[in-house]
């Protein structure tokens, strides 16, 4: 049986699947038979097994999730809610409703307190879910654990499911929800784990039967023939080869350069983005450094951040991006307004226009940084509307020292005058996942409109030709840093509309390239023709791969 999907990146994974069990339904009310005793004593004994398992599993994982499963498991056998849960068995609840019940209470307490205490309120819901289902006899909920590696299949994943995959074991993932832009698809993007979503049907496949999950085909094979198994485990291997060959710049089968750039968020994580082929930075996010404090950090606290960044890129591009703060990324002491739609209000450029001291100290602190090492750092502002908007960061940036200035492309707006914002600009850069969001009017934190958050959509790529064609114009060059360069496929249309360069989670480097080798521009430009005609976003994806 076939089932179509959205693929992430072009990975293959083979092997048996294991589904997500169900969350269970709440115990009910149900009084025990009557003997408080021995009902603690298996209650208790249930409580013993899960905080061993999670001890047992934080071991085994090492890292940070050793620290968060350590704590859940402490959670498990915390004396007042054990004494909690013991009472309650003594008034006639059954253990099951008792573990319920007791940790519920915990979790409004920890709710209330707001902050950390809040967020272990979540951990607290699972740690209850599996001591109940240990009491049940049932699988615990939550990934599965399993001696064999297999393909996760399940409705979606939620982050704290997806914080604590275990690599070795966890071949691929196929979700009946999401989309090209949602969690599980980010995630899958940056830990390099082949993966489809949107499988309408994926959770009647049942456990242990074998797929072929081929993401840069859309495409699960259950129960495959010999024959798809054999020619999947020699793409595999071949993919294996192509991963192990020397990384090269990005190019077109025909040598038209197209240099792949990381995304990054935090100096930390340039390292490993060298050493996975980045050719320069497309988009380093500054929020890292504002969004834990109270106030602005001063000028030198920033600069030697920066400054640890650029010292990776010697004679190398780097792209900063100044302060995005606003909707999905607020913060008190730049807007603390309420506002009923954050997503169209005072973020990005417009908020930094209304705190122009917090930008000035960002862009000195970049200017400084910008002589002290030999990277070529290049600055640009998000969210912005117009020309008029471009002209006022392009010049106030030039004023204060800094030698390349440019605007990203994320309000539909911008890409409508791209033609003037190209004039008045040294560069363009296409923020996709916001460029997305805006003209298909589709909040992409919301998962009931995720199916609208696509960047194949003709309306979004008609808006990046724009762009392209402008850049092409002036000769200014235009970036993408969204999500869509990710996509090996998306990624050629993206420069047969114009790109000239893609930045990307850099995961994402080594299928980007290998997919861009193997076109020429020409070819390219047919498929995004092809592309920009299609009616829908399926309909241009279908298009590209056929032309
Ligand atoms: C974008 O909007 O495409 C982008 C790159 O910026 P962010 O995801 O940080 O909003
Ligand atoms: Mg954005």
């Amino acid at each position: 049986m076939e089932l179509h999907g959205v693929g992430v990146g072009r990975g293959i994974a083979i092997g048996p699947i294991l589904r997500m069990p169900d969350p269970l339904p709440a115990p009910t009310e149900a009084k025990h038979g009557g003997d408080s005793t021995a009902e603690f004593a298996a209650t208790e004994s249930a409580l013993a097994v899960v905080a061993g398992e999670l001890m047992a599993r934080g071991e085994k994982a090492g890292g940070k999730a050793q620290g968060v499963l350590e704590a859940a498991a402490m959670m498990a056998q915390d004396p007042e809610l054990v004494d909690d849960v013991k009472a309650r068995i003594g008034a006639g609840t059954s253990g099951e409703r008792a573990v319920f019940e007791a940790f519920n209470a915990y979790r409004d307490i920890l709710l209330g307190m707001g902050g950390l205490m809040a967020e272990r309120a979540t951990d607290l819901g699972d740690v209850s879910q599996r001591i109940i289902a240990h009491l049940r006899g049932v699988p615990a909920p939550g990934v599965p654990q399993s001696d064999i590696p297999f393909v996760l299949v399940a409705p979606d994943l939620a982050p704290a499911d997806t914080a604590l995959l275990d690599l070795n074991k966890v071949l691929g993932l196929i979700t009946r929800d999401g989309g090209p832009t949602s969690h599980t698809a980010i995630l899958a993007r940056s830990k390099s784990i082949p993966a489809i979503v949107g499988v309408t049907g994926a959770l009647d496949l049942t456990d242990g039967t074998v797929v072929i999950a081929d993401a840069g085909a859309g495409l699960v094979t259950s129960d495959p023939s010999d024959a798809a198994l054999a020619d999947a485990m020699a793409r595999v291997a071949e993919r294996a080869a192509q991963a192990a060959a020397p990384i090269t710049e990005g190019a077109l089968a025909d040598g038209t350069r197209v240099p792949l750039l990381a995304n990054l968020g935090s100096p930390k994580d340039a390292a490993k983005a060298v050493e996975l082929g980045a050719e320069g930075v497309g988009l380093f996010r500054t929020e890292f450094l504002f969004l834990d404090s109270a106030t602005a950090p001063a000028v030198a606290e920033q600069q030697q951040q920066y400054t640890e960044l650029l010292r990776h890129f010697p004679g190398k591009k780097v792209v900063v991006r100044a302060l995005d703060a606003g909707a999905d990324k607020p913060l008190s002491f730049l807007n603390d307004a309420h506002e009923e739609n954050p997503a169209l209000g005072l973020r990005g450029l417009r908020a930094l226009r209304a705190n122009e001291q917090i930008l000035r100290e960002q862009l000195q602190a970049l200017v400084n940084s910008q002589g002290e090492t030999e990277a070529d750092l290049w600055v640009m502002a998000p969210m912005v509307a117009d020309a008029d908007e471009t002209d006022w960061f392009v010049k106030l940036g030039k004023s204060m020292g800094l030698k390349t200035v440019g605007v990203m492309a994320e309000v539909p707006s911008l890409a409508v005058m791209a033609a003037q914002v190209a004039v008045a600009s040294d560069f363009v850069s296409i923020g996709t996942n916001d460029l997305t969001q805006y003209t298909l009017a589709a909040d992409r934190m919301l998962g009931s409109v995720a199916a609208y958050q696509d960047p194949w959509h003709p309306a979004v790529l008609r808006l990046v030709k724009l762009l392209g064609d402008a850049g092409a114009a002036t000769g200014k060059p235009v970036g993408v840093c969204g999500e869509a360069a990710a996509d090996p496929q998306l990624a050629v249309v993206l420069v047969g509309l114009g790109a000239t360069t893609l930045s990307m989670t850099p995961a994402a480097l080594a299928d980007v390239r290998a997919e861009l080798a193997g076109v020429t521009l020409e070819q390219a430009r047919v498929k995004a023709t092809a592309a920009l005609d299609a009616t829908t976003a399926a309909g241009a994806r279908a298009a590209a791969q056929r032309a």
